[in-house]
């Protein structure tokens, strides 16, 4: 089959690899109809994820069709048109019990590579390096999802692929955002980023219940659907002082809620310098996180602080004495997906909103290179790319 590898920062190339197979009663193979790229790919395309190899095939946010299960699986039969979550999760563990799916126990067989650096493991992800399992991601046409019982969400007919494909990752991330900043009635939310995630944070911070929603970036067209879609106000961070101005849009008080949805973002030449620096040390260490200083530095007293732009290794020069003394609450993770699915899914349904607004190119699976360059580089007025394969 054709997938999408990696080779390198900023090298990501279309090979012919062997399909997946069978490896454990559990598993199903998909047929991808439809796969994105998401920022978390910037990610290691940016060369900030140490432990990928060359070859590791990309993707975590993928849709398509059962055509082969192994011997357990129950929930779902071959033709079943799903949804495939990004984490991967065991369903019986003390953390998946508890709805805390991406933290899962049972699916990361490299745990031990996470636990000599962290001390816990997080759950395996698809297509995400071997720090998080190893997992052969979803761009490409043909996937194994392990655990397919409980990592396969059926999806209506009606529904098209553009409407459904983002409760694999984005809006769920957006949701969950959302909700760890504890919105109430007349609350005004803050949100660093206005890519796909920042997008859906914006659409569910108003979904539950936001008076405001303040949206922050530099490119023109992100802050521009922020506004007609997102109903936000914005900000541009190059050409005000960010804080500054969320202090008088709020009365001196301050966002009562702020959201980071940039995490590691690179720039050119310096993802280079850093990428050199994680094969030496295999730890990110990085004085660039600004948009969460500014996170911290801008939130309101006793404001909420959530994090879904991912961190990798350690940061430097958080503030957190003003964290301390403005008694901020801390919230964060990788997203609970399979929590989230069948509720926005209902959303979706109802019409309450059509993810697909984010969609700016649809792509063949053999243009991903160009997919990948154009996301990164935010050109072309590319805000999300759909691969076809
Ligand atoms: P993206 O790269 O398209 O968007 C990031 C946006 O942040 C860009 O529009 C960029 O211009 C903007 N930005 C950069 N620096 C900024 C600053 N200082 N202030 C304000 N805006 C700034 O990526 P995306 O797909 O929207 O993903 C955003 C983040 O969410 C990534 O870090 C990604 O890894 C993460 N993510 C997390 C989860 C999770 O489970 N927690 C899931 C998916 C994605
Ligand atoms: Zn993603």
């Amino acid at each position: 089959m054709k997938a999408v590898c990696w080779h390198g920062a900023n090298d990501v190339r279309v090979e012919t690899v062997p399909d997946p197979k069978i490896l454990n009663p559990r598993d199903a193979i998909i047929k991808i109809t439809s796969t994105a790229i998401c920022g978390s790919d910037l990610h290691i395309y940016d060369g900030y994820i140490p432990t990928m190899q060359k070859g590791d095939i990309l993707g975590h946010e993928f849709m398509g069709e059962v055509v082969e299960l192994g011997s357990e699986v129950k929930n779902v039969k071959i033709g079943d048109r799903v949804v495939v979550p990004f984490t991967i999760s065991c369903g019986n563990c003390f953390f998946c019990q508890r709805d805390l799916w991406s933290l899962c126990d049972n699916s990361n067989p490299n745990a031990w590579m996470v636990e000599l650096q962290m001390g816990h493991s997080p759950a395996g992800l698809f297509g995400y390096s071997h720090l998080f399992g190893g997992y052969a991601g979803g761009q490409a046409e043909y996937a194994r999802v392990p655990f397919a019982d409980v990592g396969l969400f059926k999806i209506p007919d009606h529904l098209t692929d553009e409407q459904v494909l983002f409760l694999t990752d984005i809006f769920p991330t957006g949701y969950m955002a959302a909700e760890n900043c504890n919105i109430k009635p007349g609350d005004v939310v803050a949100i660093w980023g206005c890519g796909p995630v920042g997008q859906f944070a914006i659409k569910s911070a108003f979904l539950l219940g936001a008076e405001r929603v303040i949206a922050i970036d530099r490119i023109p067209e992100r802050l521009q659907m922020a506004k007609e879609q997102g109903k936000a106000e914005i900000l541009n961070y190059e050409e005000v002082d960010v804080g500054e101005a969320l202090k008088e849009m709020t009365g001196g008080r301050g966002p009562d809620a702020c959201i980071d949805a940039v995490g590691m973002e690179a720039h050119g030449t310096d993802a280079m310098a850093i990428y050199d620096k994680v094969k030496q040390a295999v730890r990110l260490e990085t004085d660039r996180p600004t948009a969460l200083r500014q996170v911290i530095l801008s939130a309101g007293k006793g404001g909420h602080v959530s994090i879904a732009g991912v961190y990798g290794g350690f940061l430097d020069k958080i503030p957190m004495g003003s964290a301390m003394n403005k008694g901020l609450t801390f919230k964060m993770g990788q997203t609970h997906v399979h929590r989230y699915l069948k509720p926005l899914l209902n959303h979706i349904e109802n019409g309450d909103l059509d993810p697909s607004f984010v969609i700016t190119h649809k792509l063949p699976l053999n243009q991903a290179p160009h997919g990948y360059q154009i996301f990164k580089e935010k050109k072309d007025n590319c805000i999300k790319v759909v691969l076809k394969p």
